[in-house]
């Protein structure tokens, strides 16, 4: 039979706590009773992990990521857990199969098949400890069972060892790890000197205070990253607050803000002044939302769970927002490979373009056109944000589309963030040269942005940028009272908005 890898590129359950080394017998059995404990514990955790991963992914609601489920404060061993889950995933198919087979998946071991799985992979696949639990009892007593039905595959597919049987979707290209300083608690400058010692770190070309390590660099322990001087945050999720450009004193909404990312990031370019509205719909989510606030550091945020549909933009409480980033639940199909959703076993179904999924974008698209419509009929908004992490048109270029007469007749226009950035939005409509999109395989993740400028805001900002070129359309400066009270700001202020607004033009 062709051998199952062993221990091939993945941690095992009990990666991180090193291998025991030889010594005296009394303390070599302790060590391998640690070990075994740690395999135990980790194979319940990634078991946990893997039932809400699966059960999001089959009813294809948001169950979380692999990433964010893994990463919740509830998991002790983090990185054991992840790489357990991921490792199964990969296996799953072929685990099905050789269960199937074997027929040894009776009604009691059903009902806890994830950790049936989780188990089988670490023992046929990953690290041979048994470990006394009764899962792994069950799989070591059909073992060669499991053993002479993986022959048997590799023998009706024509293939040398198992690996061979797997996706080719579980291997994805190494993407450098992004971090963003969080400027509210310290600087670029401060978190490069302490990050050089032991990494490779370089400052990003485009987004301000973001900083760029080597792929599978793992700070998520790093004291930067827990005591919220740095966020591990994505380039293109970034550029989304950068587009918006609040200016420090603003009123601002963050429609659908949770977990936070983008808020936080929106507060430290308003370098904490002004006022932040975050509003999350859904309970548990604002709870993450504001666990982010909290650690960010930022006391100009107001978080709501509530839904943002509900808020009447003619309250006189919103008479004086001027900022609106909008960043909507969407199918998450740009970051699905950051998410690791090609390891789900919808992606091996390979249904990205059945009915189902049709239909999901189709009611996602009416809730964007809808959000979106809410946040334009804002009175005194002049900057407005529409974002998504989809690389689907009907989620993007066709949302933007289908409000642009209402956008246009409360006296809006499209606006280029990011002018110097090249992949623009799909030549669908004529403005559609405005909007910003980021590609899964060249730009690490799939993000949409459109910006929103209300017209006599527009010719305000032209002046403060000093070039107009980063506008659709350039107009002569309205001299309203808005326009009064964005001059009123300090001298140090306008610098800062300068500096911010410059990049518009880089
Ligand atoms: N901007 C966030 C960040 O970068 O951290 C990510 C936002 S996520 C794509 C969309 C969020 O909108 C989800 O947390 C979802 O629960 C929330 N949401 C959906 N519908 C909403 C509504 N009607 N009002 C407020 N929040 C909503």
């Amino acid at each position: 039979m062709p051998p199952p890898p062993k221990n091939r590129g993945h941690a095992p359950a009990n990666a991180g706590q090193g291998r025991p080394p030889p010594q005296q017998p009394g303390r070599r059995m302790a060590s391998r009773d640690a070990g075994e404990r740690a395999a135990f514990f980790a194979r319940r955790e990634a078991a946990t992990v893997l039932r809400r991963v699966l059960r999001g992914d089959a009813s294809k609601r948001a169950g979380g990521s692999i990433k964010s489920l893994v990463y919740s404060p509830s998991v002790r061993n983090k990185r054991a857990t992840f790489a357990l889950v991921c490792q199964t995933l990969k296996y799953l198919t072929i685990l099905k199969e050789v269960f199937a087979s074997t027929g040894v998946l009776s009604s009691k071991w059903k009902k806890q098949e994830e950790l049936v799985y989780v188990t089988a992979y670490d023992i046929l696949f990953g690290q041979e400890i048994a470990v006394s639990g009764p899962v792994e009892q069950f799989i070591m007593l059909h073992k060669d069972a499991f053993r002479t039905a993986l022959e048997k595959m590799c023998a009706k597919r024509k293939v040398n060892t198992v690996e061979d049987l797997l996706s080719k979707k579980s291997t994805v290209k190494p993407k450098p790890r992004f971090l963003r300083v969080n400027t509210l608690k310290t600087t670029s400058g401060s978190v490069i000197e302490v990050l050089k010692k032991t990494h490779k770190v370089v400052k990003d070309d485009i987004v301000p205070d973001m900083l760029v390590l080597p792929p599978g660099t793992d700070l998520h322990k790093h004291p930067l990253v827990t005591d919220g001087k740095v966020f591990l945050q994505g380039k293109a999720s970034c550029m989304v607050a950068v587009a918006l450009c609040p200016k420090p004193g603003w009123k601002v909404i963050d429609a659908c803000a949770a977990p936070g990312n983008k808020t936080v990031h929106l507060a430290a370019l308003m370098n904490g002044e002004g006022s932040i509205i975050a509003c999350e719909l859904n309970k548990e989510r604002a709870k993450t939302l504001q666990h982010t606030v909290r650690k960010s550091g930022a006391n100009n945020i107001e978080t709501v769970n509530g839904d943002f549909l509900e808020i009447d933009s003619n309250d006189p409480s919103y008479a004086e927002v001027r900022a609106i980033l909008l960043d909507p639940s969407c199918s998450g199909s740009g970051i699905s490979t950051e998410r690791l959703d090609h390891l789900l076993p919808s992606h091996s179904r390979d249904d990205q373009d059945d009915a189902g999924s049709t239909a999901r974008i189709r009611k996602l698209s009416a809730f964007q056109r809808k959000v979106l419509s809410h946040a334009l009929s804002f009175p005194s908004v002049e900057r407005l944000v529409y974002s998504t992490c989809s690389i689907h048109q009907a989620e993007n270029e066709d949302v933007v589309n289908s409000v642009l007469p209402l956008a246009t007749s409360l006296g809006f226009e499209l606006a280029t963030p990011f002018p110097q950035w090249r992949r623009r939005g799909l030549p669908v409509f004529d403005g559609s040269e405005h909007l910003l999109r980021t590609d899964p395989e060249d730009d690490l993740e799939g993000f949409f942005i459109a910006l929103f400028v209300r017209k006599a805001a527009a010719d305000d900002t032209s002046e403060l940028a000093k070039d107009g070129g980063t506008l659709g359309v350039k107009r002569k400066r309205a001299c309203t009272a808005r326009n009064h009270g964005l001059r009123a700001f300090s001298s140090l202020r306008l610098s800062r908005m300068d500096a911010l607004c410059s990049i518009w033009r880089l």
